[in-house]
């Protein structure tokens, strides 16, 4: 991804740097080809070339471009969840998935890691966009996840013969875990997305106290990609399968939803980020009757929306590692609302607003492993750099409507937000 040449500065908004430190009310943040040369008081603002470009916050807020931690841009909308198997081919999911990808970075978000993905779309969305193709956010990628047979995402019947090309390696014991691990290899993936655990989507076998992997396949799964260097996490809900993820070695747990005192230890002290994902619960409390889900479904979601809250609340306060993201993709939590994570987080949860923030940037970034390049506003890192209109200490909602987005900059680049330029397409370079 191009990185801007020349200089920009950003003033007269509040500035958080998502650092922790509190906020500056006539905050400057300036960069200088594509990295941030200044992130400060106005005042003590350095000089800029006459040339150089401004960008008026309008006493709006300066922070970070933000993290979506759990994002699935192949996941479009599904009105049932073999839809994602069955409905699109490889060629109209990718168009889908980049579209999302466009709508994520209109949403202020310049980073995104994956929770997993159809077919092996993330690989070359990310080239897509590193190569300055299309828009969207500085990718992190999964391929396509790994789960037990009869587990959770082993949801067609047999007699459909469908293979499961697009979403899931249905595994059978730990020479099926291996094999689906060096075909991930091979795909170029950074992230193995496992599925220890069911969910309340599936009550009857796959609920959300199941576990859907043994830990001798999650073992061999680690063990494998850690020898070629790829990471692996897991949709985590049972109080076992959380452990089984940690004891295994998992590097990053998803939800981590009924998580106990012994898998807490576990977790904070190899300090292993979660990323909870807990709006979509409420979603489908909300919304899940429209789509027909059962009573029984909807008090799963109930029951998984309580827990997880407390697990939250309990990794923050312990000092862990937590990613604001999850599950947009859903008919009923569809892509585009990224930010009513945060908001969540900050009404049901308890977060405060600045806690959020900061998971949302610094901890998202981290989790990723990028910490050092964005997720916050400190000098040498990219200008990956968002401006919303209003105060959103005060308001966290603000971040849900990209009406109050001014400017969102990658690399010090103004590529969406009301301030920002008509983008004329890129004439690909050869073999780009
Ligand atoms: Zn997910």
């Amino acid at each position: 991804m191009k990185l801007a040449s020349g200089t920009t500065v950003i003033s007269n908004g509040q500035l958080i740097d998502c650092t922790g430190a509190p906020p500056i009310p006539q905050g400057t943040v300036v960069i200088k080809d594509g990295r941030i040369l200044y992130a400060g008081a106005g005042e003590g603002a350095p000089e800029v070339p006459p040339e150089a470009e401004h960008i008026d916050a309008r006493g709006g807020t300066i922070l970070p471009g933000l993290v979506e931690a759990h994002f699935h841009a192949t996941y479009f909308n599904v009105e049932k969840l073999e839809d994602l198997d069955i409905k699109y081919p490889v060629e109209y999911v990718t168009l889908l998935a980049s579209v999302n990808c466009k709508l994520a970075l209109d949403c202020g978000y310049t980073s995104a890691r994956s929770g997993g993905c159809l077919f092996n779309c993330d690989v070359w969305l990310k080239t897509a966009i590193e190569n300055d193709l299309i828009p969207g956010p500085r990718l992190s990628t999964s391929g396509r996840e790994i789960c037990s047979a009869g587990g959770l995402m082993d949801w067609n019947p047999e007699f459909r013969k469908i293979g499961m090309d697009g979403l899931v390696f249905c595994i059978n014991g730990v020479e099926d875990a291996r094999k689906a691990v060096r075909a991930l290899v091979k795909d170029g993936v950074e992230w193995v997305k496992t599925y220890p655990t069911g969910d309340a989507a599936w009550p009857d076998v796959n609920d959300h106290h199941t576990l859907c992997m043994t830990f001798e396949e999650m073992h061999a799964v680690v063990a494998t990609a850690h020898n070629h260097k790829l990471k692996v996490t897991g949709h985590c809900r049972a109080t076992e399968g959380i452990k089984n993820a940690l004891r295994a070695g998992y590097d990053a747990v998803e939800h981590a939803t009924f998580i106990d005192d012994e898998g807490l230890d576990l977790l904070l002290s190899r300090k292993v980020p979660v990323c909870p994902g807990l709006q979509f619960e409420l979603a489908s409390i909300n919304n899940g009757p429209a789509y027909k889900m059962s009573q029984q479904v909807i008090d799963g979601h109930q029951e998984t929306l309580e827990g997880g809250a407390e697990s939250a609340r309990r990794i923050l306060r312990g000092g862990g590692i937590v990613g604001m993201g999850g599950d947009y993709g859903f008919a009923w939590n569809p892509h585009g609302h990224y930010a009513r994570e945060l908001t969540f987080f900050v009404n049901y949860v308890g977060f405060t607003p600045m806690e959020t923030l900061v998971c949302a940037t610094r901890h998202g970034a981290e989790m990723m492993g990028r910490s050092h390049e964005f997720g916050t506003l400190e000098a040498g890192k990219l200008g990956d750099v968002l401006v919303v209109e209003g105060d959103v200490l005060k308001d966290i909602s603000l971040l849900e409507n990209r009406e109050n987005i001014l400017a969102v900059l990658q690399g010090g680049v103004l590529k969406a937000g009301k301030l920002a330029p008509y983008q004329v397409a890129q004439i690909p370079a050869s073999g780009a």
